[in-house]
């Protein structure tokens, strides 16, 4: 892995796009970043644009399907603000017409404007997958105080559908608060039918709050510390629980449900590097010997 622009990280093909210098705004108890209550210092525009010109000449970069994930944005809420969305609307403005596959996480509302904009500029229905990010539903005040109430995220579903873009109810991180919470989870997927659902990795109670909640703060390893802890059984159990109660496929990983959207290899090899994670959508093991001998 190798840093860029300080707001670009580039691993295994992905770029990974943050639209802020410092802070977020939401203010989860459980987060990784430094300064997740903010204030989000959003990047200048000019900086932003130079940073997604940067992109479209890096060597790693690869327009097109079955090139180059974009991820926004990993370290903060990208739909905080007016000046967070300009940036936003500028990824989708660069990236949609070079065809690559862009996926969004966000605890916000999801404005008609830009998913009117997805909905026309985009050149397969897939290209985009808007994640909205829900770890708990009975403390989202205390454990998420910042963020839209679960209620407002969950309108999200109703705009998706309405625009044709593709939703995933993205469960990440998941701590106990969020397999308190099973019912409800169970609940909401049979309500709002996401397209897709991906239940995250458990986290490791580091410290715990005056409230008695788990605070976690981890470097920017934390995605590979937390692949390492997997999918324990409560997970599988939780997956299995909303499997059974929804329409939408139910993955562990994002680069998962895109393999899965795009008939390609997950990268990293999920079934083989991280087995515990591995939903068997299909059968990648067999289909990587089958290719690669
Ligand atoms: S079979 Fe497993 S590794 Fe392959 S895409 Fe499905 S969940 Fe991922």
């Amino acid at each position: 892995m190798r840093v860029i622009p300080n707001n670009i990280t580039v691993s295994e093909g992905r770029f990974f796009i943050d639209v802020a210098e410092h802070g977020c705004g939401n203010g989860c108890k459980y987060c990784y970043i430094s300064d997740p209550a903010g204030p989000q210092v959003v990047i200048g525009y000019e900086k932003f644009i130079k940073s997604l010109n940067y992109i479209l000449k890096h060597p790693d970069f690869k327009p097109g399907r079955n090139g180059s994930i974009i991820t926004l944005s990993p370290n903060t809420e990208p739909l905080k603000s007016i000046e967070s969305k300009r940036l936003v609307k500028e990824v989708f403005r660069y990236f949609l017409k070079n065809g690559n596959h862009i996926q969004i996480a966000t605890k916000e509302i999801v404005d008609e404007d830009i998913l009117n904009y997805i909905r026309n500029a985009r050149l397969y229905t897939e290209q985009v997958i808007v994640y909205i990010t829900i770890t708990t539903i009975t403390n989202q005040m205390i454990i998420e105080p910042y963020t839209s109430s679960i209620d407002r995220r969950l309108g999200n579903f109703l705009l998706l559908k309405k625009h044709a873009v593709l939703s995933c109810l993205y469960i990440k991180p998941i701590i106990q608060a969020t397999i308190d919470d099973i019912d409800k989870f169970g609940e909401v997927v049979t309500k709002y039918c996401p397209d897709l659902i991906c239940v995250g990795f458990m986290t490791q109670k580091e410290t715990t709050d005056d409230k008695g909640f788990d605070v976690l703060y981890r470097n920017d390893k934390h995605f590979y510390n937390l692949l390492t802890l997997g999918a324990n059984k409560d997970i599988k159990n939780f997956s299995n629980y909303l499997a059974s109660k929804s329409t939408g496929l139910v993955f562990n990983t994002s680069v998962c449900i895109w393999a899965f959207l795009n008939n390609s290899f997950p990268v990293p090899y999920i079934w083989r590097q991280f087995p515990e994670l591995c939903m068997e959508c299909r059968s990648c093991e067999q289909d990587y010997i089958n290719v690669n001998g």
